[in-house]
């Protein structure tokens, strides 16, 4: 039952991320060593020399990494 009630749960946080995503739109990060900051484009000038794959997130996620807005594209 309680493994029920935890893939439920999961499902359901699953599908409020997606749409969160959805409203938001996400933004895209580099997850190099030397990477600090956000994009708003996965053809950034910025994220040309990322080391490894870029990943797409949200905002509230980025901010939640400690991650600043791209100098390049938020000016
Ligand atoms: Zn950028």
């Amino acid at each position: 039952m309680k493994f029920v009630a935890r893939l439920f749960l999961s499902i359901v946080l699953i599908s409020f991320l997606v749409s969160f995503s959805l409203v938001e739109g996400g933004v895209f990060i580099c997850k190099g060593p030397s990477s600090a900051v956000y994009h708003k484009s996965d053809r950034c000038k910025g994220l040309s020399k990322c080391s490894t794959q870029v990943f797409e997130i949200t905002l509230a996620e980025a901010k939640k990494l400690g991650r600043r807005a791209c100098k390049i594209e938020y000016r």
